[in-house]
């Protein structure tokens, strides 16, 4: 981003990386197979310069390391919850911080990554969408997360990350112009299974058709948090320009298309979107679409005095969406005690360096 004219390799899908490496090596003589050498290492290992390649001559190190760009963020702040959960607050090359967090769970390690800094949709139990937008991330540095967290999680035995999720800060499906790519790079080029990928949107329609389009098979996790459109237009802006209907088609049309399953992610605020009442009707959304639901507590944020749902108002959603044959989970947050819901984190850095 910004200032380095060189092109960054983390940004480029791996077939453009790898012909453009070989144009580089063949105008300076060098065997072509050295594309491939140091495509191996940047997504078969986690060298952080060009010049730890040590498979490639010197002198053709320092030649790339003048032509091409391998870069990632600094962690401004690593913090670990007792629950394993790991936050790492990363601050790009200009200075903007955002952040990613790493989830064990048995024996996966899901690494939830954020696509901008900050949000321009503004929902109102969104701590990130409260601190509004600053600016959309390159493809690079959405794959750099990718990277940078690899290495964190191998030096402390964290294992390999073994599923990823758009899930931190910002909309992916309003800076497609990056997730496209990065998800290709995420997939072909560091090998991450697309059923292993998952994108979440708060319902940008467009992008959904878009990215039922695509061939591979990447999960879309759906924000709904309302069945009904007027208290979904109190929670989420975006649903005055995509109303409930519209985006029920975009969802159909994902699932026509041979996608996976679709989760619906419904974050319960005490007496606001948990009423029993809703409970069928949020059945029947995700019947018709053989939706996946998970019922997730609000985490409080400091711009509303909401509370999470009681445990028997979560408990009664669970059972009447069970009872009409949806599948459901209810997930406890993880990592409370690092604030590792979204956006949390950068809020709690921001108001301690007086922003
Ligand atoms: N913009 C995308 C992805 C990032 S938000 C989206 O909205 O889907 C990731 C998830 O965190 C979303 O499901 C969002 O609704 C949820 N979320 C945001 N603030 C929350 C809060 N205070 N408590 C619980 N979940 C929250
Ligand atoms: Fe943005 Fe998602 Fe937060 Fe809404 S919930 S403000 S779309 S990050």
């Amino acid at each position: 981003m910004g200032e380095d004219p060189r092109p960054d390799v983390l940004g480029m899908e791996p077939e453009e990386l790898k012909r453009r490496l070989a144009a580089h090596f063949e105008e300076r003589d060098e065997p072509r197979y050295r594309a491939d050498q140091v495509a191996r290492w940047i997504y078969r290992s986690d060298v952080r310069h060009f010049s730890e390649m040590t498979n490639i001559p010197v002198p053709a190190r320092e030649a790339l390391e003048e032509a091409f760009l391998l870069q990632e963020p600094e962690a401004d702040r690593t913090s670990r919850s007792n629950d394993g959960t790991v936050k790492h607050l990363w601050k790009l090359q200009d200075g903007e911080l955002v952040e990613s967090v790493l989830i064990p769970s048995g024996s996966r390690l899901t690494l939830c990554l954020s696509s901008q800094a900050g949000c321009a949709m503004g929902c109102t139990f969104c701590a990130t969408g409260w601190a509004g937008f600053d600016r959309q991330l390159t493809a690079g540095e959405i794959t750099a997360q990718y990277r940078a967290s690899l290495r964190w999680a191998r030096e402390h035995e964290y294992g390999p990350i073994t599923n990823v999720v758009y899930m931190g800060m910002g909309e992916p499906l309003a800076n497609r112009a990056s997730v496209h790519p990065s998800l290709t790079i995420l997939n072909r080029g560091f090998g991450l299974g697309a059923r292993r990928i998952t994108v979440s949107t708060v319902g940008v329609v467009p992008g959904i058709l878009e990215l039922a389009k695509r061939s591979e098979q990447f999960g879309l996790a759906l924000s709904l948090h309302a069945p009904e459109s007027e208290l979904r237009r109190e929670l989420i802006p975006l649903e005055k320009r995509y109303p409930l209907p519209e985006l029920m088609d975009a969802l159909r049309a994902f699932d026509a298309a041979g996608g996976r399953r679709i989760t619906f992610e419904y974050t319960m605020i005490r007496d606001v979107n948990d009423g029993p009442e809703l409970a069928p009707a949020l059945a029947e959304l995700a019947g018709e679409l053989r939706a996946f639901v998970n019922l997730i507590p609000y985490n409080p944020i400091p711009y509303r005095d909401w509370k999470p749902s009681l445990p028997e108002r979560i408990e009664s959603f669970r059972a009447t969406l069970e009872e009409r044959g949806v599948e459901v989970a209810v997930r406890e947050p993880r990592g409370r005690d690092i604030d590792a819901a979204c956006g949390q984190l950068r809020g709690n850095a921001l108001a301690q360096i007086g922003e």
